[in-house]
C-alpha cells in the first residue's frame, strides 16, 4: 500500500525537522510545501492562532488534495496587552531582526517588575483533510520576558522568553528539549492523537 502523505504548510526547514521528529510514529510521509511542489501565497487575514491556521490548513488542502497541516504561532506578552500576538512574525516590521525585535520589547518592559512580565508562545495546529472535515489544537508554554537576550539555539523570540521551571531560556535548551516542552511540540502531538483515531 502506498504511503499516505501529509503536507506541512511551512517553508521553514527547522520546524520542519521539529514536525518529522514529533510525526515520525505515524506512518505517513511528512512533506514541505516545497517537497510536494506547492507553491501557494495565503494571506493571513484571521483574527486569532486558531483562524489563520485553519486558513493556511484549508486553502493549501484544496490546492492539493492531500492531508494538510498549518500551524500559526507567536508571543503574547501579558503586560503589553498580549502583543505581539499574531503579528508575532510581522512585529516591527517582517524584515527587522530578531536582535532588534527582542530588544525593543526589553525596552518596552523596562522598570517592570519580575511578576509582570509573564509572557507565553502559543501555537495553534489545523489539519484539514480530504473528507472536508478540519481540526484544530492548541499549545502553550508559560515563561517570563528576560531582561537581556540569553542563548543561541532555537529562532525569533526565544533568546528573551526565559522559563522559571527550567531556569533557562528557550533559546539555551537543545531542539530536542524545546520539542518536549514547547507549545508547538504540545499542540502537534494533541493533532498526532487525533489524526491516530481518525484512521487516515
Ligand atoms: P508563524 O511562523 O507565522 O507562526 O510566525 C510565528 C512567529 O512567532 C515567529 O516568526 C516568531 O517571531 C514567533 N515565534 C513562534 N514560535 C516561536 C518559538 O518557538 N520561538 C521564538 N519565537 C517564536
Amino acid at each position: 500500500m502506498m504511503e499516505r502523505k501529509v503536507i506541512f504548510a511551512t517553508s521553514n526547514e527547522g520546524k520542519m525537522k521539529e514536525v518529522r521528529a514529533i510525526l515520525e510514529d505515524l506512518g505517513m510521509e511528512v512533506l514541505s510545501m516545497k517537497e510536494a511542489g506547492i507553491h501557494v501565497d495565503v494571506v493571513e487575514d484571521g483574527t486569532t492562532f486558531e483562524e489563520n491556521a485553519v486558513i493556511k490548513a484549508t486553502e493549501i488542502q484544496k490546492v492539493c488534495g492531500e492531508i494538510v497541516l498549518a500551524d500559526d504561532s507567536g508571543l503574547e506578552v501579558d503586560y503589553l496587552n498580549k502583543e505581539p500576538g499574531i503579528y508575532s512574525a510581522r512585529y516591527m516590521g517582517e524584515d527587522t531582526s530578531y536582535k532588534i525585535k527582542n530588544q525593543n520589547i526589553i525596552d518596552r518592559l523596562d522598570g517592570v517588575e519580575d511578576e509582570k512580565r509573564t509572557a507565553r508562545f502559543v501555537c495553534a495546529i489545523a489539519a484539514a483533510f480530504p473528507d472536508g472535515t478540519v481540526e484544530v489544537t492548541r499549545g502553550t508554554i508559560e515563561g517570563r520576558i528576560g531582561y537581556e537576550e540569553s542563548g543561541e539555539n532555537g529562532f525569533g523570540y526565544d533568546p528573551i522568553f526565559y522559563v522559571p521551571e527550567y531556569g533557562c531560556t528557550t533559546a539555551q535548551l537543545s531542539p530536542e528539549q524545546k520539542n518536549e516542552v514547547s507549545h508547538r511540540g504540545k499542540a502537534l502531538r494533541k493533532m498526532k492523537e487525533i489524526m491516530k483515531l481518525k484512521k487516515y
